[in-house]
């Protein structure tokens, strides 16, 4: 017997929550063809795993490098965390279906998180021929955003849906889920899917579950309005007869922190009924979207131009401030109500400001903060990304521990150096996985090594329906991350986020050693996958 890689001596965590065992695994091509204690054979390359577990490859259940894979295929700073399969399209953005002519919105759009589409498809099947010809190194589940079905019927425009574009979205919606896309998502605090009603999604989801979709919901608040938002994602669950996530869990602004047992309990008493409910967290008390969305909503009726024309309007900003300031003191959205001080810049086209807060650039530049705050999206035409500390540290574990939660990064995947996003973007990009391992794991003990795994392979994999991805099985693909647990962890950090993680050491996907060692090896080998297989 000859395979082209056997893996020895590890202590293989299999995915499922079962025990860890003492057994080897062999691949042949892009499957597993043998697990099993003492296998001997010939193989074409031999790795010692002693020391390490052999676990599946890492599954983000929420990421957004769909964004960034033009500039960035190799996902390297995925790949490098034990990451073989990112799932894409989520918060409501997608890069398509785009509308004839409106490229330009949808370029936009994703230009304000750092992504620059090249955008030559319209419709999503094109789209997904474009990503097969890219070739990342990760496999790719991909999602269709609601705010791209808007975008491509409705426009950027704040009204609700004629019937004839409820129907163009249904269609679309069907056109990529027959191409290949896993479902639909929502970003229910952000323009344009915020000006979708629950009716016009319950309306998608049942359009979507007569081809076995999913519903991924970025909630449309997870801070005052946490429990009623949660209810509606449930709502349109269960009355659209679709399974929902709901995306990275958590109570937002410390007046909401006290919610998110009641929030949990929520999901709980869904799932007793029978809708079938989980979610997904990231190991950070901070999150990552572009500064624009700290703006109402209503500010951003009719697209970014439109956005830019009323920052500059002194009665509009006035008009802002009365929404949005607390005591002067705090800045109240759907995320949540922050101090100045909890407000980072990530990346903008000044690298110089990337690491301020917004009260030191307040002082800086002597004007009040909101006003320096908004004339830096004027100034920077809403190309600015911003890191908010708005959570606790407890809540944080409380949804990690929980038993229905998976590990998604919520970030764009990158490489160190001139990467897609200079500046300070949020660390997750690099760090996710090894610290829910490093941190979670191993120095608060919050699980054992099999919960944790399970939560970033097979749970994700059944989620998804996935029937030969996320478990160590013969026959099942060869996607696997080999860790140290007496080192695995995340030296990235808020000031110096651009560093790998460490105790990774091989990163397998179907087949193909991407990480070996100290090598990075950039080739496509991932794939585009479908719901069925
Ligand atoms: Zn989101």
């Amino acid at each position: 017997m000859a395979w082209s890689l056997l893996i020895k001596n590890g202590s293989v965590v299999d995915g499922s929550g079962a025990p860890a065992a003492m057994v080897d695994v062999a691949v042949e091509g892009d499957r597993i063809a043998a697990v099993g204690p003492n296998l001997a054979g010939d193989a074409a390359r031999t790795v010692d795993a002693r020391g390490l577990i052999v676990a599946p490859g890492f599954i983000d259940i929420h990421s957004h490098s769909d964004l960034v894979y033009d500039q960035c295929p190799s996902a390297e700073s995925k790949v490098r965390q034990g990451v073989t399969t990112e799932v894409v399209g989520m918060c409501g953005f997608s890069p398509a279906p785009v509308g004839a002519g409106r490229a330009g919105l949808v370029r936009e759009w994703a230009g304000g998180i750092g992504g620059q589409l090249p955008i030559d498809w319209e419709s999503f099947p094109q789209y997904l021929e474009h990503v097969r010809r890219l070739g990342p190194s990760v496999n790719v589940a991909q999602f269709v955003g609601h705010g791209a079905l808007r975008l491509a019927t409705v426009g950027a425009d704040n009204r609700p849906a004629t019937p004839e574009e409820q129907a163009a979205m249904e269609r679309l919606l069907a056109e990529a889920m027959d191409a290949g896309a896993f479902g639909f998502s929502t970003g229910l605090v952000y323009a344009p899917s915020v000006y979708g009603s629950t009716e016009e999604l319950i309306a998608l989801a049942k359009s979507t579950a007569e081809r076995g979709g999913l519903y991924f919901s970025h909630i449309r608040g997870e801070a005052a309005t946490l429990e009623p938002a949660i209810a509606e994602a449930i709502r349109i669950g269960a009355e659209g007869r679709v399974p929902v996530q709901i995306s990275h869990v958590k109570a937002a602004g410390r007046e909401n922190w006290g919610k998110m047992d009641r929030a949990l309990r929520m999901i709980d008493a869904a799932r007793s009924r029978g809708v079938d409910v989980a979610g997904d967290v990231y190991p950070y008390p901070a999150g990552s979207t572009k500064m624009d969305n700290l703006l109402p909503s209503w500010m951003h009726d009719g697209g970014i131009a439109r956005l830019l024309e009323r920052l500059a309007d002194p009665a509009a900003r006035q008009r802002a401030m009365q929404d949005c300031l607390v005591d002067n003191e705090r800045w109240r959205t759907g995320s949540g109500a922050v101090g100045w001080d909890e407000i980072m810049i990530a990346t903008c086209s000044r690298p110089e400001l990337a690491g301020l807060h917004l009260a030191e650039l307040a002082r800086r530049t002597g004007k009040a903060p909101a006003e320096a705050m908004m004339d830096l999206v004027l100034d920077e035409r809403a190309g600015v990304s911003m890191i908010s500390f708005s959570q606790s540290e407890e809540n944080v574990a409380t949804v990690l521990a929980y038993a229905h939660s998976m590990i998604g990064s919520d970030s764009l995947s990158l490489h160190a150096g001139s990467g897609p996003h200079p500046g300070k973007p949020h660390p997750r990009s690099y760090g996710t996985f090894p610290r829910v391992l490093g941190v979670y794991c191993r120095e608060k003990q919050l699980f054992p090594w099999e919960t944790a795994v399970h939560k970033m392979t097979g749970m994700p994999a059944a989620r998804l329906r996935l029937k030969d991805r996320g478990l160590v099985r013969p026959r099942f693909a060869a996607d696997l991350a080999l860790f140290d647990p007496t080192t695995v962890s995340d030296p990235a950090t808020f000031p110096d986020p651009h560093r790998y993680p460490s105790g990774i050491p091989y990163v397998v996907v179907n087949g193909h050693l991407v990480v070996d060692g100290s090598r990075f090896n950039a080739v496509p080998a991932g794939r585009l996958l479908t719901p069925r297989g």
